[in-house]
């Protein structure tokens, strides 16, 4: 799994507007369709239309020079006229035709005060010439281009004409999307100030389990959201380290998969659904809340693994699955350092209502590990950095950066302690209520230097009854992964001595605002430290 953005920073664009269109037909008949929709315009734009003029036998290459064609050389202005008789597209068909048909005067169209108008009968909705250009045009928009149409002008002028229309098309096309870019801009606005006011409900009201519910609900859309666009699962796809373990767990335990049930909960793009598939699962079910899912449909079939793999949209926990159990659950639930995003509750609730006796869950056990940082120059560009910013002091800053946890990389050679693990989650045991937990820690100290961070990170084992265990690890020491490590820094580090003992209690819990996000408290005796990771 890969970044959460946290919901109330979200950005209100709102990601699914980016998906690309679903598919659910032959991608190739797609495409045929475009280019020929494509060559059918380029032909069009080959045969530049011809207009015939209403009073002579000119033709004229389009209507606004057969407009200023009829101004110059006729001395009819169809745009005065239409704006005089206040004409509506049924009578400005009938104007155009009346003038073909009776081959009139100039002076027959000015019409009479209070008289009826000579192309009032239904006849002359008729058409005179077929396919007559001057009939497809929108008398309105002949009367906004008008200053342009109607100058009086030579012919030659016709195409600087055209080009000015083209001109006011697209000012017009810019304004739209100006307006639509607003209107967008204020439905964010809305959406942000309507979280706001649950926000608010939630906490001048809690107990209202009505609001929280709401909350949660508002949340967990924007975190599916977060998992709707394609580049998250990019980035989790080329993280090498992880999508090869799961693969290679898969290929290479055929045995724990031959004839099996599986569920793969949250399936993103549907890889490991594939991986199970291909490693000789009998049928899996693939899961997923966010608009990936629809992407995932596509790639099933396109790998002819429809008849394996049934995709299901929706949270685990809100639908039904076409079986009562299922033999194994997979799924890459891990979050930052490996309990953020809670989306482990999730795996946790469908071990308990599919999972069939004797069923095992993969990835099955965890561990979470510190290890003590000396990295005075990483210390100095987040800390001491703030005493003195263009010559001005923001020390004040320190309080609020200290407490966020940090997502980086932490270089090996700054590592100043054997790491220790913390906690151990077996995943086909564990329940919820051990997710949060307390733990005392002693880290072994190999340097004298200023210890200046704790760093964070997990290891994942696919382990339960596999002739080849396989497992990989998030730690500094190894190939990087994109969940990185986590890192605690210490506002005023400590001094410690190679060989010395670094002792402390460590607690993690949800942050009961947002339970998606994680509390971290160090106790080191003399000073307690709680850090938020979201
Ligand atoms: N299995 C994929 C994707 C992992 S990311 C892979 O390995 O590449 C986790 C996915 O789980 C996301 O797509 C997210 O939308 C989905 N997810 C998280 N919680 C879920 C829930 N409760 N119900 C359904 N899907 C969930």
């Amino acid at each position: 799994m890969a970044e959460y953005t946290d919901p109330r920073e979200c950005d209100g664009d709102g990601v699914a507007d980016e998906m690309p269109e679903l598919s659910d037909g032959d991608d190739e008949d797609i495409d045929n369709d475009e280019e020929q929709w494509m060559e059918e315009e380029d032909e069009e734009d080959s045969h530049p239309v011809t207009v015939t003029c209403l009073f002579c036998d000119r033709l004229l290459s389009s209507v606004p020079a057969t407009l200023q064609h009829c101004t110059a050389e006729h001395q009819v202005n169809l745009v005065d006229l239409i704006r005089k008789h206040n004409l509506d597209d049924y009578g400005y068909i009938k104007m155009i035709n009346y003038i073909r048909s009776t081959k009139c005067v100039a002076s027959c169209l000015t019409g009479l005060p209070g008289a009826p108008l000579p192309w009032e009968g239904e006849d002359f909705l008729r058409p005179v010439l077929q396919d007559d250009p001057l009939l497809q045009t929108d008398p309105e928009e002949l009367c906004e281009g008008s200053s342009l149409s109607t100058c009086p002008s030579s012919g030659a002028q016709s195409h600087d004409a055209l080009q000015q229309w083209a001109q006011v098309a697209e000012e017009r096309a810019r304004s739209s999307e100006e307006a639509l870019a607003r209107a967008m801009d204020d439905l964010h606005k809305l959406k942000l100030l309507a979280q706001g006011l649950v926000l608010n409900a939630e906490t001048s009201r809690s107990g209202n389990t009505g609001a929280v519910a709401e909350l949660r609900e508002d949340e967990d859309e924007a975190y599916f959201s977060s998992y709707g666009h394609y580049s998250i699962h990019e980035e989790m796809l080329k993280d090498k380290v992880r999508t090869e373990s799961y693969r290679d767990f898969m290929y290479r335990n055929p045995e724990v998969f031959r004839d099996k049930v599986v569920l793969d909960v949250g399936c993103g793009t549907g890889i490991l659904s594939m991986f199970a598939a291909r490693a000789g699962a009998k049928k899996v079910i693939a899961v997923d809340q966010s608009e990936i899912i629809y992407q995932a449909m596509d790639i099933v079939r396109s790998n002819q693994l429809e008849d394996k793999i049934t995709l299901i949209k929706g949270r685990i926990e809100d639908i039904k699955l076409p079986v009562e159990k299922v033999d194994i659950i997979i799924s890459e639930w891990m979050g930052y350092f490996l309990l953020f995003e809670s989306m482990l509750d999730s795996v946790l609730y469908a071990r308990d209502l599919y999972l069939a006796d004797g069923g095992s869950v993969y990835p099955d056990l965890c561990n979470i590990s510190l290890a003590a940082v000396g990295d005075t120059q990483k210390h100095q560009d987040h800390i001491a950095f703030w005493d003195d910013v263009y010559g001005f002091n923001m020390a004040c800053m320190k309080k609020a950066v200290v407490p966020e946890a940090m997502v980086e990389v932490v270089k090996t050679e700054t590592l100043i302690s054997e790491p220790t693990v913390i906690q151990t989650i077996d995943c086909n045991r564990v329940c919820l209520s051990e997710l949060e937990f307390a733990s005392d820690f002693c880290l072994k100290i190999t340097n004298t230097t200023d210890c200046t961070a704790i760093v964070g990170y997990f290891d994942i084992f696919f382990d339960k009854g596999c002739s080849n265990k396989v497992m990989f690890s998030t730690g500094p020491q190894v190939t990087k992964t994109h969940w990185k490590q986590t890192v605690f820094l210490l506002e005023r580090p400590i001094s410690v001595q190679a060989g010395e003992e670094l002792q402390g209690k460590i607690t993690v819990r949800k942050n009961k605002k947002d339970p998606r996000s994680l509390l971290v408290t160090f106790d080191f005796g003399d000073r307690k430290l709680t850090y938020s990771l979201q």
